[in-house]
C-alpha cells in the first residue's frame, strides 16, 4: 500500500474511533459504537500490516497477532462479567510495559546505522535534522508514564481482585508519611534526570533513562497504594487516561499518526470520565491523585449501632403486594450473584401487578463506570425506568419500599451523616427516606470501602440475607 493509501486508511480508522466514543457515551448507541470501533481498528491492523518491512517483518506480526488473538479470546471467554475491572486494569498494564519496551527499544535504535558509507549513526542523522532533542524527549516521556500505568495499574488489579476478605491489597489507603514530599521528590528528581537525558544529546547515556524507570515503576505503586476504596473508580478512569497518554507517547516513538490520535482519544476520554467521577464523589481530582489528600480518619468499628431486623422472603413478597411504588438499587452484589435477569423478571411482575418500578442508579456502582447499566441492559430492561442518581434521589421519600439488591457503599448514609466516615462527602442514594427498606445481601460484611453501614440498623430498614438472585427468584415465586 503506497503512503497515502496509509494515511487516507489512518484517517477513516481515526474517524471510526471517534464515532465509537460517541456512539459508547448512550446506552441506545452502544452497540454501533463497539462496531465502529472494530471496524476502525480492522482497518488499522490492515494499514499496518502493509507497512510492514519484507516477509520477516510481516511473519512477526502474524505471530504475535495470533498470541494476541488467542489470549484475547480464552481471556474473552473465561472472565466473568465481575472480573471485567481487574481485566481492565490488567490491559491498562499492559499498554504502560509497552511503552516502556518501546521506550527502551527506540533509544537502543538511536545507535544504528544510518549511512555506513560516511558512517552517521540514526543518533548523528537526527542531531543534523534538529530531531534528536525531541525525539529524546518523546523517549524519556513515554517511559516514564509507560513505568507508572504499568505498576499502577498492577496495584489497582490487586486492589479490584476478589471479594472484601479475599482482596490481594486491601482497599483501604497505604499512606507513607510524608507522602506528598515522597512524591514530589520524585516528579523532582526524574525532571533532573531529564535534563542530564537531553543533554547527552548523540552521547546520550542510558543511566538516567534506567533510573527514572526504577523511580516511575516505586512511583506508579505509591500514588495507587495511597488512594482508599471508594476513591477507586478515579484512579481507574485515571489509569485509563495515563495508558491513553502512554499509547499515544508510544506513537510518538514509533512516528505512527494513528497511534497518536488513539492514544489521545482514549487520554482525553480517560480525563473526561475521571472528572465526572470525582464530581460525582464530590471530590477534588488534585486531592484523589495526590493520594491520602483530604482523607478522613476511619470510623471506629466498635461503634454501637444497634439491631438490624431480618426478614424472609415470604414477608418480603407480602411487602411488595402490599406497595404502589418501589425503587430498586442495584450494587456490586448484583453483578456477582449475576441475579440482573432474575430482578428483571421480578420488575415485569411487579408493573403486571400495576405496582409503579424504577431504578436508581449511583455512578459508582458496582466496579466499572456504567457497570449497572450494563447489566441492565443485558437483561433488556427498559431504559425509561433506569434513573441516575441525581434523577431519582428526591422521590425516594415518596416511595413505598426500596429493595437494595447487592449495594452497600453507595446507600450509605455515613457518607452524608458522618463527617468522620471515610467515604463524608460523598453522594449516596439516600434509601433510607423510603418508607420502608430492605437490604438483599448474605451478611453483614462492610462494602468496598470496608466502611460498616448505619443503613442497616435504621428502623424502617431489614435485611434479607442470602444470595440475590435465589433471595429475587424466591420472592419472584411467591408473587
Ligand atoms: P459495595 O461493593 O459497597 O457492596 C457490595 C455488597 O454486595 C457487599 O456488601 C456484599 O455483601 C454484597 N454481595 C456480594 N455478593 C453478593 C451476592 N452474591 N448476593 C447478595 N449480595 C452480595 O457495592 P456498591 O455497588 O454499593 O459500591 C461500589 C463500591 O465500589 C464503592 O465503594 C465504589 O467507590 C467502589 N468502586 C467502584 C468503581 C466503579 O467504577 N464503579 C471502581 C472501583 C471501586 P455480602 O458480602 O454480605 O453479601
Amino acid at each position: 500500500m503506497s503512503e497515502g493509501l496509509t494515511y487516507i486508511a489512518y484517517i477513516f480508522s481515526a474517524l471510526l474511533f471517534i464515532l465509537a466514543l460517541a456512539g459508547l457515551s448512550k446506552q441506545e448507541t452502544a452497540k454501533l459504537g463497539c462496531y465502529s470501533g472494530v471496524a476502525g481498528m480492522a482497518i488499522a491492523l490492515l494499514a499496518t500490516f502493509t507497512k510492514a518491512d519484507g516477509a520477516g517483518a510481516v511473519c512477526i506480526i502474524i505471530v504475535a497477532m495470533l498470541i494476541g488473538a488467542v489470549v484475547g479470546l480464552f481471556a474473552a471467554r473465561k472472565v466473568q462479567m465481575t472480573q471485567m475491572p481487574e481485566l481492565i486494569a490488567c490491559l491498562h498494564s499492559f499498554v504502560g510495559l509497552c511503552a516502556v519496551l518501546v521506550g527502551f527499544n527506540t533509544f537502543l535504535e538511536l545507535d544504528g546505522v544510518f549511512d555506513v558509507a560516511a558512517g552517521i549513526t540514526n543518533a548523528v542523522h537526527m542531531e543534523e535534522t534538529g530531531e534528536l532533542g525531541i525525539h529524546l524527549g518523546e523517549i524519556f516521556i513515554g517511559v516514564f508514564i509507560g513505568a507508572v500505568t504499568f505498576t499502577g495499574s498492577i496495584i489497582a488489579y490487586g486492589k479490584l481482585n476478589g471479594t472484601y476478605k479475599l482482596r490481594i491489597f486491601k482497599s483501604a489507603p497505604l499512606v507513607l508519611p510524608a507522602n506528598h514530599w515522597i512524591n514530589l521528590g520524585a516528579i523532582i528528581v526524574c525532571f533532573l534526570l531529564m535534563i542530564w537525558f537531553l543533554n547527552g544529546g548523540v552521547e546520550a547515556s542510558a543511566a538516567p533513562l534506567f533510573i527514572m524507570t526504577v523511580i516511575a515503576l516505586a512511583f506508579g505503586v505509591n500514588l495507587v497504594v495511597a488512594i482508599g476504596g471508594a476513591d477507586m473508580p478515579v484512579v481507574i478512569s485515571m489509569l485509563n487516561s495515563y495508558s491513553g497518554w502512554a499509547a499515544a507517547a508510544s506513537g510518538f516513538m514509533l512516528d505512527n499518526d494513528l497511534l497518536i490520535v488513539t492514544g489521545a482519544l482514549v487520554g482525553s476520554s480517560g480525563a473526561i470520565l475521571s472528572y465526572i467521577m470525582c464530581k460525582a464523589m464530590n471530590r477534588s481530582f488534585i486531592s484523589v491523585i495526590a493520594g491520602g489528600f483530604g482523607n478522613a480518619p476511619a470510623a471506629k468499628e466498635d461503634k454501637d449501632y444497634g439491631e438490624y431486623h431480618e426478614m424472609k422472603v415470604a414477608d418480603v413478597a407480602e411487602l411488595l403486594k402490599n406497595s404502589s411504588s418501589v425503587i430498586i438499587a442495584p450494587g456490586y452484589g448484583m453483578a456477582v450473584a449475576q441475579a440482573q435477569n432474575a430482578v428483571a423478571t421480578l420488575v415485569e411482575r411487579l408493573q403486571a401487578r400495576g405496582i409503579e418500578v424504577r431504578f436508581a442508579i449511583h455512578p459508582v456502582a458496582g466496579r466499572l463506570p456504567g457497570h449497572m447499566n450494563v447489566l441492565l441492559a443485558e437483561a433488556k430492561v427498559p431504559y425509561d425506568i433506569v434513573l441516575e442518581m441525581d434523577e431519582i434521589n428526591d422521590d425516594f421519600e415518596n416511595t413505598d419500599t426500596v429493595l437494595v439488591i447487592g449495594a452497600n457503599d453507595t446507600v450509605n448514609p455515613a457518607a452524608a451523616e458522618d463527617p468522620s466516615s471515610p467515604i463524608a462527602g460523598m453522594p449516596v442514594l439516600t434509601v433510607w427516606k423510603a418508607h420502608n427498606v430492605v437490604v438483599f445481601k448474605r451478611s453483614m460484611n462492610p462494602g468496598y470501602a470496608g466502611v460498616q453501614n448505619p443503613l442497616f440498623f435504621k428502623d424502617n430498614t431489614s435485611m434479607c440475607f442470602g444470595d440475590a438472585k435465589k433471595t429475587v427468584e424466591e420472592i419472584d415465586a411467591l408473587l
